[in-house]
């Protein structure tokens, strides 16, 4: 493990915290300790920081503060979409069909697999194309009457590829059917508005943006029924109980409100330096492969598949060289198999082991993109060396 400074290159894992989060968490960690339920000025005054993060992060989002349920990170989002969604649907009408994508996070697919395995639920996958992308009639052509929801990743986050939500969404909406997508990577690099996208549930989680870990958000439009999957008190307009981390919410809202703010010019930045990681990976280096779609990508986003090469043993090499990257899904780091979502897209095992992602972000520069270029071709070689040895 490289203990010095190595240039951070592995954003879509988590992003550092903004100073500014910081600072506006600052208080609520110490004299602003209330808890926002109490009457008394201590609660009110950590009331009223609760819903003033409700409202930034309402605004940013084009939707209404009491759309805005705050959780615990973006598994926990994930994970109440899903099962609050399904639980509803079953309730109102016996419904017990869930679509979903061979190419979600864990988080989502996962509960979808605990939804059918304990609770009877029917799960189908939607085909994804080479780029890991729903086409809207295949959607369109696998709905039923008794679907309970739907749920598609917007950004996905080993390979970049976006997928087409508004058109999704409307799909769903014209048949008053549920539509969850899981926007986690699409917080820092795309602007998000609810009222175009169209979507009824959708996940954020505030440490890809620059708050902190372990706190998020589930947005659940208004008249869209889910059932509080952790029960207690009346927190969260019913829909997630548990004392809000205050502290925590005013970062994210924070980082969500500056990070928003500045999203074009991040996006005109980054997706120039991306298209130069991909222009000079691929020319420079011989059996490399794009993953994902090569436009309809996130701004930050590089991932590549290079045959006859052990991911992990590169991702060693490029951590000694002081290079902090991925293989792709953080939660897969360690595991010698390809991910499900290179399977998915139909990579051979020679090809999906040797992956690698890159990701960008604020404090990204030009520089360290250039020191990176000038490595990875020879750590590349080095690495194919090592298979024939
Ligand atoms: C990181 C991530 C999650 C999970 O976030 P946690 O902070 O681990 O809860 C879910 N979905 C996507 C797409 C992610 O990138």
């Amino acid at each position: 493990m490289n203990t010095q400074r190595s240039i951070y290159l592995d954003y879509a894992a988590t992003a550092p915290l903004l100073p500014e989060a910081r600072e506006a968490m600052q208080p609520f960690l110490e004299a602003e300790f209330g808890n926002p339920s109490s009457v008394h000025g201590h609660g009110q005054r950590a009331e009223a920081a609760l819903e003033s993060a409700r409202e930034t992060m309402a605004r940013h989002l084009n939707a209404s503060p009491r759309e805005v349920v705050f959780t615990s990170g973006a598994t926990e989002s994930d994970n109440l979409a899903l099962r609050g969604a399904a639980w509803a649907a079953y309730r109102q009408s016996g419904a017990r069909h869930i679509l979903t994508t061979p190419v979600e996070h864990d988080a989502v697919s996962q509960t979808a697999e605990q939804l059918a395995a304990l609770h009877d639920f029917e799960l189908e996958y939607l085909p994804v194309d080479e780029y890991g992308r729903v086409a809207p009639a295949d959607l369109a052509a696998r709905l039923r009457p008794d679907t309970a929801l739907v749920s598609v990743i917007y950004a996905n986050n080993e390979i970049g590829t976006l997928n087409p939500i508004a058109e999704l969404a409307a799909i769903c909406r014209e048949r008053g059917l549920t539509f969850h997508t899981d926007a986690v990577q699409a917080g820092a690099h795309l602007a998000l508005d609810m009222q175009t996208l169209g979507v009824d549930l959708l996940t954020l989680g505030a440490h890809k943006f620059g708050g902190p870990k372990g706190v998020g958000i589930l947005y659940v439009r208004e008249g869209v029924e889910i059932i509080a999957t952790q029960t207690g008190g009346g927190h969260e307009g019913g829909q997630r109980a548990g004392t809000p981390n205050v502290a925590y919410i005013v970062g994210m809202a924070k980082a969500f409100d500056i990070t928003q703010a500045e999203i074009h010019q991040s996006i005109n930045r980054l997706s120039d330096w991306r298209d130069k990681i991909i222009e000079r990976v691929l020319d420079s280096i011989p059996d490399a492969k794009l993953t994902g779609h090569p436009r309809e990508r996130l701004a930050n986003h590089a991932s590549f598949v290079f045959k006859g090469v052990d991911g992990n043993a590169l991702l060693m090499l490029l951590d000694a060289a002081g290079f902090a990257c991925s293989s792709g899904s953080a939660c897969k780091t360690g595991d010698p198999e390809p991910s499900e979502v290179l399977n998915a897209l139909g990579f051979s095992h020679e090809w999906g082991l040797g992956s690698l992602r890159v990701t960008l972000g604020q404090q990204t520069t030009s520089d360290e993109i250039d020191a990176f270029l000038n490595t990875l071709p020879d750590l590349v070689d080095r690495c194919r060396a090592l298979e024939v040895a």
